[in-house]
C-alpha cells in the first residue's frame, strides 16, 4: 500500500487552522498533490471569508469555525452559492472533525494553546497527526506523549527544526518512551530573529511590527513575536524533549542567522547529521506529508553556489531571557511549561495591542511563573484550569508591568 493513500484512494485530511500560515501553505502543497489528497475538514477561529474562499476551491465536506457568529455568516454565504460544506461551530465541532473515522490525517496548525483539544482529539483517535502546534505538546507534554502511546496516533513534527531532527534520525521518533540510541545531543537552530545583535536599551524601544518583520520566515504574528524573543526556540527546546525523549541538558540552542541548515544530530562517535533546505515551510510539510515518501513542495531549491557563508554564534540568553526560561520549566516539570505558555500568549497580545514593551514579555513570563500554583494534575482539564489560572494571573501582571513602563515614560519625558 501507498503511504500517501489507503488503498487505492486519496487520504483524507482534516485541516485544523487552515487560515493561517501554515494552513495555506499546507493547502499549496497539497494542490500539487490532488491525486494523493482529498480535504475532509478545513478549520479557523473566525476570519469566515477567508474560510469561505477555501471551501469553495477545496469542497471539504465540512467547515469549522471557533465563533459562532462568524460561522452563521460563512454557513448563510455558503449556501446562497449553492456549496455542499457543511459548517459547523465551536472548539466540539473542531475535536469532531479531527476525530472523525473518515479522517487520515490531522494537519496541527491552530495557535496557541486553542489547539490542545482539536490535537489531542486527532490523537486519542490514533490519526496520523502533522504537529505545526507545538504549544499543544508544551502546554499538556506528557499527558499528550501518553495518548500517542495508547492510541497508535502517528505523530509527525512539522516544526521545521524538529522535521530536521526527525529526518537525521534513522529510526524515525522513539518509540514507547525509549531513548535514541547512540545520540549525545540535538543541536537547535535558531535564526535568532529580527533584533538579533541589539542591546537591552534598544529592546526597550521596539515596536510590534518591528518585531513581526522576520529576516528569514514567513509566519503568523504570534510565533513571529516568539521568534523574536526567542520563546519559540524555547517552546521548540520542551517539543523536542517530548518529541525525541531527551532532557534539556541534551539540546543545544545554536544561533544560526541564514536559516537553511534546520537543525542536527550529533551522534556519540561524533558524527554530526543536518538537513538543509531553504526557508520555506513547505518542505517540511510536504516531507510530513507523504513521510516516508518525498514529493514535490513547491520550495524554492537551494542553490549552493549563490549561498555565501553558514554563520553560527551562541544565543543571548541576557537580552533574550524567554529561552532560559522555558528550559527551567521544561525542568522544574509538571505543569510549568503550561504556564509558560499561557503567560506567554497573554503577554504577546498585550505587547501586540501596544500595551506592553517588548521586555514586559518576558518580565510577565517569570514572575508568572514565580507566583501560580503548579498543582500536580493527571488529566487535560486540570492543566486547561492551570491554563486559564495563569492566564488571569499574568494578565494582572501585565497591566503592572505596563504601568512601570508608563510611569518610567513619563519621568523621562520629565527630566
Ligand atoms: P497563524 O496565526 O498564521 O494561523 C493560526 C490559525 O489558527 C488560523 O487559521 C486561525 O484561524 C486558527 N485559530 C486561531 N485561534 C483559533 C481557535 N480558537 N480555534 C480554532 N482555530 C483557531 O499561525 P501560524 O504561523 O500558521 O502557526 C500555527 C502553528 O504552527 C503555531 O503553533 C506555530 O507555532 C506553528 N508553526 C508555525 C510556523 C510558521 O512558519 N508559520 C513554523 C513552525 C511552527
Ligand atoms: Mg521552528
Amino acid at each position: 500500500m501507498r503511504a500517501g493513500a489507503k488503498g487505492n484512494r486519496p487520504q483524507q485530511i482534516t485541516l485544523l487552522g487552515a487560515t493561517g500560515s501554515i494552513g495555506t501553505q499546507t493547502l499549496d502543497v497539497l494542490a500539487l498533490h490532488p491525486e494523493r489528497y482529498q480535504v475532509y475538514a478545513l478549520t479557523a477561529g473566525h476570519r469566515w471569508e477567508a474560510l469561505a474562499e477555501q471551501c469553495l476551491r477545496w469542497r471539504p465536506r465540512y467547515a469549522v469555525l471557533a465563533d459562532e457568529q462568524a460561522a452563521e455568516a460563512l454557513r448563510n454565504h455558503l449556501r446562497g452559492l449553492g456549496s455542499d460544506t457543511e459548517v459547523l461551530a465551536g472548539a466540539q465541532a473542531q475535536c469532531q472533525v479531527a476525530a472523525a473515522a473518515d479522517v487520515d490525517t490531522v494537519v496541527a496548525a491552530i495557535v496557541g494553546a486553542a489547539g490542545v483539544y482539536p490535537t489531542l482529539a486527532a490523537v486519542d483517535a490514533g490519526k496520523r497527526i502533522l504537529l505545526a502546534n507545538k504549544e499543544a505538546l508544551v502546554v499538556t507534554g506528557q499527558l499528550f506523549m501518553d495518548a500517542v502511546r495508547r492510541s497508535g496516533a502517528e505523530l509527525i513534527p512539522v516544526d521545521s527544526e524538529h522535521s530536521a531532527i526527525f529526518q537525521c534520525l534513522p529510526w524515525g521518533l522513539p518509540a514507547g518512551g525509549d531513548r535514541l540510541r547512540g545520540v549525545s545531543k540535538l543541536l537547535l537552530t535558531a535564526s535568532g530573529g529580527p533584533f538579533r545583535g541589539m542591546d537591552a536599551e534598544a529592546l526597550a524601544r521596539v515596536t510590534p511590527a518591528e518585531a513581526v518583520r522576520h529576516p528569514n520566515w514567513s509566519m503568523g504574528p504570534k510565533i513571529s513575536v516568539d521568534s523574536a524573543t526567542l520563546m519559540n526556540k524555547g517552546l521548540e527546546l520542551i517539543e523536542a524533549c517530548w518529541l525525541f525523549a531527551v532532557t534539556p541538558a541534551q539540546v543545544e540552542v545554536v544561533v544560526h542567522p541564514q536559516s537553511v541548515l534546520h537543525s542536527m544530530v550529533e551522534y556519540d562517535d561524533g558524527s554530526v547529521l543536518a538537513q538543509l533546505g531553504s526557508p520555506d515551510m513547505k518542505t517540511p510539510i510536504a516531507c510530513a506529508l507523504a513521510w516516508p515518501e518525498r514529493i514535490r513542495s513547491g520550495a524554492e531549491r537551494l542553490d549552493f553556489t549563490r549561498l555565501g557563508g553558514l554563520d553560527f554564534e551562541a544565543p543571548d540568553e541576557t537580552c533574550f531571557p524567554c529561552l532560559r526560561l522555558a528550559r527551567e520549566a521544561m525542568d522544574t516539570g509538571g505543569v510549568a511549561t503550561a504556564v509558560l505558555n499561557a503567560a506567554n500568549e497573554v503577554a504577546v497580545a498585550a505587547f501586540l495591542a501596544g500595551h506592553l514593551d517588548f521586555p514586559g514579555i518576558a518580565a510577565v513570563v517569570e514572575q508568572t511563573l514565580a507566583t501560580t500554583a503548579m498543582p500536580a494534575c493527571s488529566d487535560v482539564e486540570a492543566v486547561m484550569a492551570v491554563d486559564a489560572q495563569a492566564r488571569r494571573q499574568a494578565r494582572d501582571i501585565a497591566v503592572k508591568v505596563a504601568k512601570v513602563v508608563k510611569h518610567k515614560d513619563v519621568s523621562e519625558r520629565a527630566q
